[in-house]
């Protein structure tokens, strides 16, 4: 058929597979017995990880991460705050003005160290992810959202997540989108691509007004160099799950479907949990795993399956973290849990000494029942205002329309 158009070669896309960035030396990111972020929440995520066959599992690996080279984390953070970090570890006095040997982020021997590993992590992920070699790669350490590039801030030393959208940059990305879903705004990531038009960052969380870092109002998005690339969702206080699914559905399909990303970075930080005590905020870890379903989805949509999660944070380490971390997994890996999968008695046994909380005996959770915008919205309630002054300041910078 000399004359015919050349036929696209009808061969199946490779099958998908997920990398799991893990390594017990993670543990090492330990800011000390006081602090709200125990690593104990990273070691029983991998435990029930195991015991539930999820990885290694057919089309799940676990790779060992890297420590990242000073070159790569000077990529986001400033030479001489790296250097500092390094100074702090190896024994130096801590200059609180880079928030080194606060009480967020006290010094720790193994600091420089254990926060590149993490980082190194993020970078592999995304370097994975955007060469094909996994379709989805996790790493429930990172997620450090707060760090800035002079500074710590909020149990964050080097920006994993800045990391992993430097890196697909790096490696030729035209259009990235950050979703952080933790209950503080992500302020670190916004901040390094505020004037960066490459990269849109999605973050819902509790209204600045009453909860750390004070940033993420609707009216924020994003710096002079990029207006509309950044879209910040707060929340009031004591919004529950089907509240906060109801606003994220609002506008993350809407701004990620509008802005077309080649790859999706997720921050899972799962802080907003109504048992978590550093946030106001009352999902639950059925919401949770459902907003990681609607990233998924929306990366097979527009992505081609690219996608890299993140954890980030999360503080009922032994009741909440776990679950939606699990889940997380689950859902990347194609193998949500069958309803009744029980949670693995060994695995309870265990989590059960170290909290005074009944741990549930079952993976699955059911799905979590929400008025679709759609259906109509209410400004008498403060949620329905909240969305909509996102929706507002963000969407028609995004050319969408703020009351569709
Ligand atoms: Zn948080
Ligand atoms: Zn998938």
């Amino acid at each position: 058929m000399p004359d015919a158009a050349p036929s696209v070669p009808d061969v199946p896309p490779p099958p998908e597979t997920v990398r799991l960035l893990w390594t017990y030396d993670f543990l090492d990111y330990d800011f000390g017995i006081e602090h709200p972020m125990s690593p104990v929440r990273l070691d029983l995520t991998i435990a029930l990880v195991r015991e539930l066959g999820l990885a290694p599992s057919e089309g799940v690996t676990v790779v060992e991460p890297v420590i990242a080279s000073d070159e790569t984390i000077a990529r986001i953070h400033e030479p001489a705050y790296i250097a500092a970090v390094r100074a702090v570890s190896a024994g130096a006095v801590p200059d609180e003005s880079l928030g080194l040997g606060t009480q967020d982020d006290p010094v720790f021997p193994a600091m420089h160290e254990a926060s590149a590993r993490i980082y190194g992590a993020s970078c592999d992920a995304a370097a994975a992810v955007w060469s094909g070699a996994a379709t989805h790669a996790i790493n429930v350490a990172g997620g450090m959202h707060h760090a800035m590039p002079g500074a710590a801030a909020g149990f964050c030393v080097y920006n994993d997540a800045a990391g992993a959208v430097r890196r697909l940059l790096d490696d030729g990305a035209q259009r990235v989108a950050y979703v952080d879903l933790d209950a503080h705004h992500g302020d670190g990531v916004e901040l390094a691509f505020r004037d960066d038009p490459r990269v849109l960052t999605f973050s819902v969380h509790q209204n600045p007004m009453t909860l750390f870092p004070g940033t993420g109002f609707a009216t924020d998005t994003g710096g002079p160099g990029a207006p509309g690339s950044a879209v910040n969702l707060a929340l009031p206080p004591r919004t529950d799950a089907a509240g906060w699914l109801r606003a994220i559905d609002a506008v993350l399909p809407h701004a990620l479907r509008a802005f077309a990303p080649e790859v999706i970075v997720s921050q899972h930080g799962c802080d907003s949990h109504r048992f978590d005590p550093l946030s106001d905020l009352r999902t639950s870890v059925a919401a949770q795993r459902t907003a990681a379903v609607w990233v998924h989805e929306l990366a097979h949509e527009l992505c081609g399956g690219r996608w890299v999660a993140l954890g980030g944070g999360g503080y009922a380490v032994v009741r909440v973290v776990p679950f939606a971390w699990t889940g997380v997994l689950a859902e990347a890996a194609h193998r949500p849990f069958a309803p009744g999968t029980p949670v693995p008695p060994a695995w309870r046994a265990r989590a059960q000494e170290m909290t005074e909380d009944v741990l549930p005996t079952t993976m699955d959770w059911p799905d979590v029942e929400f008025a679709p915008w759609s259906a109509g919205y209410d400004p008498g309630v403060e949620l329905d205002r909240a969305v909509q002054a996102t929706r507002s300041a963000a969407f028609p910078l995004l050319g969408l329309d703020p009351h569709h």
